[in-house]
């Protein structure tokens, strides 16, 4: 059994290695009439679709690409932590950014700096929506009904990450 890091080293070189040895993009964004596809250029099948309509959540993070960043998005549609997510260098990227604005009703440029500095921290910030309140860190409680202090071990809260509500 190999160790956690080095299990997670060869997921992310997995992840990262068509970005290091192709110039294609490997996902397309397709945007469609209330929401969007992605597709996999790879298998031309879809990943996801969502509508706009169904959102509850946009997150952005980035990630570190042994020796650049890759900024994404994530998409909330259920009461669930689960996201789908988007990076780019997919095709369409620039076209998502603006649709951000005529449906959510934040620029993209605003986010951009939260997320993008300082490099290489995943900077995950909400930037539309209902923060997911993720499970206790130290005792895995789960803490969306809670407060500022775990009620199982005691421990404090965190914030989620927000951005400004100028722009929220
Ligand atoms: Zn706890």
């Amino acid at each position: 059994m190999l160790p956690f890091d080095l299990k997670t080293l060869i997921g992310r070189l997995r992840f990262f290695s068509h970005r290091w040895f192709g110039d294609d993009p490997s996902h397309r964004i397709h945007l469609l009439p209330g929401g969007m596809e992605l597709l996999d250029l790879a298998t031309r099948s879809p990943v996801f679709q969502i509508h706009w309509r169904g959102v509850k959540e946009i997150i952005t993070f980035k990630l570190d690409a042994f020796g650049y960043d890759i900024i994404a998005l994530g998409f909330r549609v259920f009461d669930e932590p689960e996201y789908c997510k988007v990076y780019e260098d997919y095709e369409n990227w620039n076209e998502l950014c603006d649709v951000l604005h005529d449906e959510f009703g934040f620029h993209w440029a605003d986010c951009f700096p939260h997320v993008a500095y300082p490099a290489f921290a995943e900077n995950r910030t909400t930037i539309w929506g209902t923060p997911w309140v993720p499970p206790c860190p130290q005792c895995g409680y789960d803490l969306r009904a809670s407060g500022h202090i775990c009620p199982e071990c005691g421990r404090p809260v965190d914030p989620p990450a927000l951005l400004p509500p100028a722009n929220r």
